[in-house]
């Protein structure tokens, strides 16, 4: 384990590294992240570690999968201690590249996943996934790894991921990590920052919601309204979020579905915003 992770922030630097490793028969994993990192980030490290050599962890704001009037500018930056604990949890190498090493000038191309991008996330922040199936694509190049890790927090990222990592043939495994919590249920996230002291004690509810509707399914439950319709009144009744949305769908497709007992996976999840900070949130029904 490295204490002292290696930064490196050129494309070609990382690539010839990655060559390198590659020809020493060493296995990479990627994990790739926005940093501000914490105990959810710290794990899919962790995770890297058990299945390959080389753990490299990326960092990059990514520019291209925030819509106009969110977060891009405000989003919290700290690479300093970002590389500190990445180091303590088992990361060899941050690549952190600049906006304009990714993007230069010039740069038209962009990965297009269709159908599962429309839906929940991608009907809300329209450009989002085009902008996250771009960059995995260029990390994937850049870092030319073995493994990515990625976390079930975003679901329908890991959904879209696997998607296009099926489709354009990636020789890469996917491992799915899952979702880190605070004592309280709330799912971990750099975006809690943004939250005041009486918005993050209200916060909890997403995850009290969630387990309700597992809990529901559990008893039996079968109407997907009738559930989502509960889990939208214990949120307004015990917090000031405004629901986004809540959804029942299939873990794969993403459909939504009208009777919970249909689909195995089942993705219970939802996106509520507290004041400007939107949080978002999932459990799967096996
Ligand atoms: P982000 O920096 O938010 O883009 O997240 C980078 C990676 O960390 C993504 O694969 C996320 O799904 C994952 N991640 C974020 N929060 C958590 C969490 N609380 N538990 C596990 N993984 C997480």
């Amino acid at each position: 384990m490295t204490a002292q992770p290696r930064v490196v922030r050129e494309v070609a630097a990382m690539q010839q590294l990655a060559d390198q490793a590659r020809r020493a028969g060493q296995k990479i994993a990627v994990v790739p992240t926005m940093g501000a990192l914490h105990d959810g980030h710290l794990s899919l490290v962790r995770l890297g570690r058990e299945h390959a050599d080389l753990v490299v962890l990326t960092i990059f704001v990514n520019p291209t999968q925030f819509g106009p009037g969110e977060d891009f500018s405000r989003y919290p930056r700290s690479l300093d201690e970002d590389i500190v604990l990445a180091g303590k949890a088992g990361a060899d190498v941050i690549f952190a590249p600049p906006d304009e090493a990714v993007y230069p000038p010039g740069y038209l191309t962009y990965v297009h996943v269709e159908k599962i991008t429309d839906v929940l996330e991608g009907k809300v922040r329209p450009k989002h996934f085009r902008g996250v199936a771009t960059i995995v694509t260029k990390l994937f190049q850049m870092t030319k790894p073995h493994v990515a890790v990625f976390g079930q927090k975003d679901a329908q990222q890991v959904a879209v991921v696997r998607r296009l990592m099926a489709d354009l043939n990636f020789d890469i495994e996917l491992i799915v990590a899952p979702t880190v919590r605070e004592s309280d249920g709330l799912a971990k996230s750099s975006r809690n920052v943004y939250l005041s002291a009486t918005q993050r004690a209200e916060a909890s509810v997403l995850y009290r919601s969630l387990q309700h509707a597992v809990r529901l399914i559990g008893e039996g439950a079968r109407a997907s309204g009738a559930i989502i319709g509960e889990m939208r009144a214990m949120i307004e009744r015990d917090s000031s979020g405004v629901v986004d949305y809540i959804s029942i769908a299939d873990g794969s497709t993403l459909e939504e579905v009208a009777d919970a007992s249909s689909r195995r996976p089942l993705l219970i999840s939802l996106a509520v915003r507290f004041g400007t900070t939107r949080l978002i949130d999932n459990v799967i029904v096996e």
